[in-house]
């Protein structure tokens, strides 16, 4: 209960540095009465802009509309870090409500006809007004985000786009929680120990630590992860073990219990094709690329198409290196999907002499931290860590780092939230706490969430190689937030085109095998020995291995999402059955080999049915153009030096969202893009 007499935390500004909130006075009851409140003052500042009677001008419509919302923007950013890291039951049960409350507000602003008409005006206006760059770009995107939005609709239409906006907040709210919840259920428990050849000693222990939490007494409990796949997959000697686990993490969503997302997911896919509909496009598909770098629907399947058919036949041989290596063995059994990370393993031990999963003890989690992902922002940018012990953050996991430009100037706070618990959502990800605005006058705090399972107690916290890559990444996220210096709130850091938005942070993931920074990072933790220079070369001489599979387990979910979103409104009304058009779909593009699953499946597929990436999985290969290619262009010019990072924070990280995303591009790089380096870096140039 709130006592009335006590001023809600959130309503004020935070006494804490950059505005920290301070959890530790928020009780969770003051959420929702916050949002009210923050939900009312919004809506007054946006009246007060169209109660105006004069013309529009960018100082009377742009600059207010630019201003208000601080209060929602800071409210919502509080809860959301919190709703996304550790939802408790109350917790999850705000969120729910908010949904509806939200998306109501959203299009009451987004649909307004008078701010619709001024916005409308200074954008007829546009050559006319003495603007700079940034505020022009204000202009227009305002426009076509407000006209993308359904602001130019009739009544009638607008109210059928609110009522299906209100329950598709519904729908994606229930889907990650029936998610979540059947993520837990369906955690995998074993009895025998034996069952569990192969883990470590640090991985036994946790996992008999999560059994007891669990209220099981000597038993091992393993959790899954939010993709198809499983990292015990590869080392779990015991074929059983590994089905059960598969199994367990592609059943979840669709066994017909309290947590069936099938349903849900087939209403979301409705109502999405209906609405594109009323917004005068053919698909939801159609509509969400309109407004994205790719332009249209055809540009990304044209592009998955290319790299679909040699990505299969590179699985395939992969899979006939596979069944050699198990009937050499003396497996006797045809590899199923369980079995291929486990024999991939082995066929890295035998043609490159390699064994991944021995190489944890270099990759101790604080020395990648400190001596990797840090060291290298460092020598790229000049900016400077310091923890910040005395500073509270939502969990007592998590850390909190301030970072300093290299003449000293404060740049931001950077948390840390590592390790899995049963209330963070699957997966990683960075969200920002305060986004940097010249305009609010604010610098960014921004939070990188993994999901690495918490070590036993006294034990160190060991990565697997895929672990320290997504660290990279998402530092990559961070330091797109951690740059941004627009004037307006709208453009700040990572608020650029979701199909742009992994660039920055794939960049970040060419420091982990740079020689200096890897020397740096990978020491064994007992002995003191770097990664030895001839495993470092057989990484490298590694690197195109088992791309046929990657890439075709994520082409596979990108097409599934793609199918989904190309429907109309009639043929989506026509699907009845998840599964079946799953597979149809994978038959259409040539990803249906079944010992090659998808990265994820419909029911359990997050990104697309209740995070922001609908009709938009494809981003991350269509980012990875220039990736690829903004690699070669650091190899190209001395690689890890600070005029390289000065560049490249100047030209492309700084502006975010604030111009034209592919001319900051060429801005950086001197030309477009090319898709040679991805090609080749992936193995698919034949
Ligand atoms: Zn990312």
């Amino acid at each position: 209960m709130t006592d009335d007499s006590r001023p809600n935390p959130l309503l004020t500004e935070s006494a804490l540095p950059y505005g920290l909130p301070d959890y530790r006075l928020i009780d969770a009851a003051d959420y929702l009465p916050a949002f009210e409140r923050a939900i009312a003052e919004h809506r007054a500042e946006i009246a007060a802009i169209t109660r105006v009677r004069s013309m529009p001008t960018f100082e009377n419509t742009m600059l207010p509309l630019e201003r208000a919302g601080a209060l929602l923007d800071r409210v919502a950013r509080t809860f959301y870090t919190v709703s996304s890291a550790d939802a408790t039951a109350e917790i999850q049960e705000i969120e729910e409500a908010l949904a509806p409350l939200m998306a109501a507000h959203q299009d009451a602003i987004q649909l307004d006809g008078e701010l619709y008409w001024r916005v409308k005006t200074l954008h007829g206006h546009l050559g006319d007004l003495d603007l700079d760059d940034e505020s022009r770009y204000l202009v227009d995107r305002h426009f076509r985000e407000m006209t993308h939005a359904g602001a130019a609709l009739d009544d009638d239409d607008k109210s059928r786009l609110t009522a299906i906006n209100q329950r598709l907040s519904v729908l994606t709210t229930t889907f990650e929680k029936n998610l979540l919840a059947d993520t837990n259920d369906l955690t995998v428990v074993f009895d025998d120990v034996e069952e569990l050849d192969g883990l470590t000693a640090g991985e036994l222990s946790a996992a008999a630590h999560n059994a007891r939490d669990r209220g099981w007494e000597d038993a091992y409990a393993i959790t899954l992860t939010l993709f198809t796949g499983h990292p015990h997959l590869s080392t779990l000697t015991n074929r059983e073990s590994r089905r059960r686990l598969l199994e367990a993490s592609r059943a979840r969503g669709s066994r017909g219990n309290d947590h069936d997302n099938r349903g849900v997911l087939l209403e979301i896919v409705r109502l999405r094709a209906e609405r594109a509909e009323l917004l005068g496009y053919g698909s939801h598909a159609e509509y969400v690329t309109s407004d994205e770098t790719a332009g249209s629907p055809a540009a990304v399947q044209d592009l998955l198409r290319r790299l679909a058919q040699a990505a299969a036949e590179n699985a395939r041989r992969e899979q006939s290196d596979l069944q050699v290596i198990v009937d050499g063995a003396g497996g006797g059994f045809e590899i199923a999907a369980h079995d291929w990370a486990f024999a991939t393993e082995r066929v890295r031990a035998e043609r490159f002499d390699l064994d991944r999963t021995a190489l944890r003890p270099w990759f101790e989690a604080e020395r990648v931290l400190q001596d990797g992902v840090f060291r290298a922002a460092s020598a790229l940018y000049g900016i400077r860590f310091t923890e910040r012990r005395d500073l509270p953050a939502y969990h007592p996991d998590v850390r909190v780092f301030e970072i300093h430009n290299e003449d000293g100037s404060e740049l931001g706070l950077f948390l840390l939230d590592l390790y899995t618990r049963d209330t963070k959502r699957g997966g990683a990800w960075m969200n920002s706490i305060v986004s940097q605005s010249q305009l609010r006058g604010t610098s960014p705090i921004v939070v990188n969430n993994l999901n690495v399972p918490k070590p036993g107690d006294g034990q160190p916290t060991l990565l697997t190689l895929d672990e320290v890559t997504t660290l990279f990444h998402e530092f990559g996220h961070a330091l797109h937030g951690l740059f941004a210096r627009v004037t307006y709130p709208h453009f700040a850091g990572t608020n650029v085109f979701r199909d742009f938005v992994e660039f920055p942070s794939q960049v970040n993931e060419m420091w982990i095998f740079w020689p200096d920074v890897l020397a740096s990072y990978a020491v064994h933790i007992d002995t003191g020995e770097p990664l030895p220079a001839d495993v470092v070369e057989r990484l490298h001489a590694s690197e195109t291995f088992n791309q046929g599979f990657a890439t075709s387990e994520y082409l596979a979910a990108a097409w599934i999402d793609q199918a989904w979103h190309s429907l109309s409104a009639d043929e989506a009304r026509a699907v009845s059955d998840v599964g079946a058009f799953e597979a149809a779909a994978l038959r259409d593009i040539g990803l249906d080999n079944p010992v090659v699953p998808t990265r994820y499946s419909s029911t359990y597929f997050a990104h697309v049915f209740s995070g922001g990436y609908s009709a938009g999985y494809y981003s991350y290969i269509w980012s990875e153009v220039l990736d690829a290619d903004t690699v070669e262009w650091f190899r190209e010019n001395g690689g890890l030096i600070r005029a390289n990072g000065d560049r490249f924070r100047e030209r492309l990280l700084g502006v975010g969202g604030s111009m034209d995303p592919l001319a900051a591009y060429r801005d950086f790089r001197g030309h477009d893009a090319r898709i040679e380096p991805l090609l080749k870096r992936r193995g698919l140039d034949g």
